[in-house]
């Protein structure tokens, strides 16, 4: 219990776009049982059309999502004694089956930033298993810019990111568009360049691979961006950073 605790305090943190992906970590927990399960079809539309959204663009994944479960993380009424957290929202990837996905939303069907939130996570289903900065700030441009093209974003979608607990989602989503406006097609694949850190499954952006692949004269000018960021995001030790060697 006292690991469950914790992770949840860590999800918690992360309050705005989880992204902490979580996934069982061995336990017998079958965590979706506790939480209230979404039934919306325009959820599994929109989650649908956004998902190939993403597959039909420069991303190269081996990762394959055949069924995707959708939950409101907030605690079915049985389970409210529970001290598990609520309100996160995050991709959880089941070791067993990793074709199957659920996916947390933070907020109800019907909050101004509930398609912002979920298409945020849809975007991480390219890869789940990358838990890095770069990759947050990937996921929250494209929830900007799909949401933006469905009219579905919210014109207060910033201050969410611009809450005090989100502040490096903020800076991971500004990092990213600087980035593009740099390398307009670049960008999508610095998710193809990922490293294990350690000694698990989780991975992280292998940025300086990346910069090798980038033009000479747009090296500098990405490495420049990036150091005006890093200090906001490598001392945030659940999400992976790295800043250029070079
Ligand atoms: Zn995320």
């Amino acid at each position: 219990m006292f690991f469950l605790r914790i992770l949840f305090f860590v999800v918690f943190i992360l309050l705005f776009s989880g992204c902490l992906t979580f996934k069982n970590l061995g336990h017998e927990n079958n965590w979706s049982e506790y939480y209230q399960k979404i039934i919306h079809p325009k959820s599994q539309i929109f989650i649908n059309e956004a998902y190939l959204k993403i597959q039909s663009q420069d991303y190269e994944s081996d990762f394959s999502v055949k069924t995707i479960n959708l939950y409101r993380s907030k605690l079915k009424s049985e389970y409210k004694n529970f001290l598990f957290d609520e309100n996160f929202s995050l991709v959880e990837v089941k070791e067993e089956n990793a074709e199957e996905i659920n996916i947390y939303v933070g907020v109800d069907v019907d909050h101004h930033n509930y398609y912002f939130l979920l298409a945020h996570e849809v975007f991480h289903l390219i890869n789940p298993y990358i838990k890095d900065w770069y990759m947050e700030g990937q996921a929250t441009l494209f929830a900007k810019n799909y949401c933006l093209s469905k009219n579905l974003l919210d014109k207060n979608w910033i201050n969410i990111l611009n809450k005090k607990e989100n502040k490096r989602y903020l800076a991971s989503y500004n990092l990213i568009k600087e980035i593009k406006s740099i390398v307009p097609n670049d960008y999508k694949k610095m998710i193809n360049y990922t490293m294990r850190k350690d000694d698990n499954n989780w991975l992280s952006i292998d940025i300086d691979k990346w910069i090798d692949s980038l033009e000479l004269n747009k090296k500098i000018m990405v490495i420049n961006v990036i150091k005006k960021y890093e200090n906001i995001l490598v001392d945030d030790t659940s999400t992976t950073f790295s800043s250029p060697s070079h």
